[in-house]
């Protein structure tokens, strides 16, 4: 008879520790998101893939020198510059990053001479082909600067 009432005993306190832990985390502020439709802003440290970077007025910063191209150890940088007529420098026209390739070394960042490569904070990266992770470069930076 002494082992019903314990077993009573137990299975109540059990219960009343469980609704203890859940009133718990009831009362506490919620830290969960509803994603895809929210997303948590990335630490400044995250290394999504390769950008280019905006200057204040929104213009890329990218002088058309190729090191990045020459220096990525996985060749999955392509980029093409044009002289216009009478411009005296390149323009860059294309900006491309095949970016199933890229391993985030970093090496094409540093060794831009003008700072106009940077990480990008995009996590959020899914597709059904490696198509989908050829990225236009030179197309999201005139988006983001639009
Ligand atoms: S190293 Fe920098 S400036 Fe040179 S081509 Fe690459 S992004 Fe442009
Ligand atoms: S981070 Fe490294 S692998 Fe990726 S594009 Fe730059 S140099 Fe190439």
């Amino acid at each position: 008879m002494s082992g019903y009432f314990k077993e009573i005993y137990d299975g109540g306190k059990s219960l009343l520790v469980g609704m203890g832990i859940t009133f718990r985390y009831m009362v506490q502020p919620v830290v969960t998101l509803q994603y895809p439709h929210e997303t948590v802003p990335m630490t400044p440290r995250f290394r999504g893939h390769i950008d280019l970077a905006c200057d204040q007025a929104g213009n890329h910063k990218c002088i058309v020198c190729g090191t990045c191209q020459r220096n990525c150890p996985s060749g999955c940088i392509s980029l093409k510059g044009e002289k216009p007529e009478g411009a005296k420098k390149k323009l860059l026209i294309a900006y491309q990053l095949d970016f199933t390739k890229c391993s985030l070394c970093g090496t094409c960042v540093e060794s831009c001479p003008t700072d106009a490569l940077i990480f990008s904070k995009n996590y959020n990266l899914a597709g059904l082909s490696g198509q989908e992770f050829i990225l236009d470069l030179l197309k999201r930076q005139e988006e983001r600067s639009k």
